[in-house]
């Protein structure tokens, strides 16, 4: 049976011997390194990979506290109002817990494979005349009646279950790496990461956040939010850990994701390469330990590769035709 993020942290999670353990063998994701791009950036990078994870993004490990809270506390439903992986991890654990989930999505911003998930697990999908901001509040009117748990990442469980990534990265290196550098959309997970790091006390490395430069209408559709609503916080743990928000453009993301697929075998959303694209404008890195987290699977956007590479050539079943075409496609 695989581990679970509860199971494994349980003395270090706001649960008891009474909550219901709702899990999908979620966290305890590989760290894997990553030889082409350390030797092209001078230093020795790994890259945590939390696409990995159940649904397939690290909100999954925030997902199982906050779903298993909700049964706990005896909620019927959940709700949320998401573009994207939260959807598809909220649907996914709702229905292994046999609640109801009800998701509130902005028309047409959804990624094909985030939708599809929750789709697939029976989720009721709801599509709102209205604008995020209007979905958000209409969901946390419900919420407060009492019968529909939110968990949106203002959910406070889900920075809970997402700042056990810090825990791992210890376990596994034995102590923290020099720098982490990760995506930025809405600041809840460095946020949680900074719960983390302050829990472990033993120093903080240098962390990078990536934005977007153009924060609404990026490529990278998990970071596509133009308001953070963990700005402050967020902004506070960077600070602290003396690193920085690193701006990058649409085109350095997706060159970073190019170079990850190509030359690493990782293939993840264009978001969860971010990280990557800002390590190229941190001071200082020469011979550090960096660690990326890799936020979410290529799965999850497969529109980006359809726009980003070469359609297949049709060729027929022949040695020699195949022999040619393949060498003309070099
Ligand atoms: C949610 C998400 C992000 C952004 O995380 P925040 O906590 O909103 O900063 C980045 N990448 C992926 C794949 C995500 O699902």
């Amino acid at each position: 049976m695989n581990t679970s993020v509860i199971e494994r942290y349980r003395d270090r999670l706001p649960v008891s011997p009474a909550t219901p353990v709702v899990s999908l063998g979620e966290g305890s994701t590989p760290l894997v390194s990553a030889p082409a791009l350390s030797r092209q950036l001078g230093v020795e990078l790994l890259l945590k990979l939390e696409s990995m994870n159940p649904t397939a993004s690290f909100k999954d490990r925030g997902m199982t506290v906050a779903v298993s809270k909700a049964l706990e506390e005896g909620a019927k439903a959940v709700i949320c109002a998401s573009t994207g992986n939260t959807a598809a991890s909220a649907a996914t654990y709702a229905a292994r817990a046999g609640l109801e989930a009800i998701i509130l999505q902005p028309a047409g911003a959804v990624a094909l494979g985030k939708l599809a998930q929750a789709r697939a697990v029976g989720a009721t999908v709801l599509e709102i005349k209205g604008s995020f901001d209007e979905a958000l509040g209409a969901a946390r009117e419900l919420a407060a009646r009492g019968t529909h748990a939110l968990v949106n990442s203002l959910n406070p469980y889900r920075l809970e279950g997402q700042k056990t990534v810090a825990f791992e990265l210890v376990d596994e290196l034995g102590e923290l790496p020099d720098l982490i550098c990760l995506p930025y959309g809405g600041g809840g997970n460095t946020r949680a990461l900074g719960l983390g790091l302050e829990e472990l006390a033993s120093g903080v490395p240098r962390i990078y956040a990536a934005q977007a430069a153009e924060r609404a209408p990026t490529v990278a559709s998990a970071i596509r939010i133009a308001d953070p609503v963990h700005r402050d916080e967020a902004e506070r743990v960077i600070a602290r850990s003396e690193g920085s928000v690193v701006t990058v453009s649409d085109d350095e993301i997706l060159e970073a994701w190019r170079a990850l697929a190509r030359e690493e075998g990782i293939f993840c959303e264009p978001s969860s390469a971010a990280g990557i694209a800002a390590l190229r404008h941190v001071p200082d890195i020469a011979g550090r330990r960096v660690v990326c987290i890799v936020t979410g699977h290529g799965l999850k956007d497969p529109q980006v590769v359809e726009h980003d590479t070469e359609p297949p050539i049709q060729v027929d079943p022949d040695a020699d035709a195949i022999a040619s075409a393949a060498a003309q496609a070099e």
